[in-house]
């Protein structure tokens, strides 16, 4: 895909390593890549990109691949913590009713997914607590390692 290729300028790595949470992140995607998937995620996902830099990838491979973590032992910082570099910040909505909580996230990588969350939000507002007026949303800044789940 070209457009995978215009997302990773040629100064710039495939893989970045995280030494703090030992994760390789994919440049284009800009997530976590779990450790079965570094292998194939390039060919699998950004092929053009991964022909043209197969010798970096094997090498980020044979120095990284022995110190990842697996995924069930990423450390998932319950405290709004630094942001990680290199991994997409997408927007949490809670619902600002006592203990209802009802939550949306606003993914940085789908197209047009703010309005939509914005507008479940008020759905369920509406339906849920019979909310008449339209909340005046403030959003919070999450990031997910891998696409799933998300951590503050
Ligand atoms: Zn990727
Ligand atoms: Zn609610």
């Amino acid at each position: 895909m070209k457009t995978d290729e215009k997302k990773l300028p040629d100064n710039q790595p495939c893989f970045k390593y995280n030494s703090e949470y030992r994760i390789a992140i994919c440049s284009v995607c800009k997530y976590g890549v779990p450790p079965r998937s570094v292998k194939r995620h390039f060919s699998d996902e950004h092929p053009v990109i991964a022909k043209k830099r197969k010798a970096e990838i094997k090498l980020f491979r044979q120095e990284r691949e022995p110190h990842l973590a697996q995924v069930g032992d990423v450390v998932h910082p319950d405290q709004v913590c630094a942001p990680i570099e290199g991994i997409l910040t997408h927007t949490r909505y809670v619902c600002p009713v006592g203990d209802c909580r009802f939550e949306g996230v606003a993914r940085a990588d789908y197209p047009n997914h703010h309005q939509t969350i914005l507008k479940e939000m008020n759905r369920h507002c509406k339906n849920v607590h019979a909310m008449i007026k339209q909340q005046k949303w403030e959003g919070v800044p999450v990031q997910t390692i891998f696409k799933n789940p998300y951590i503050k």
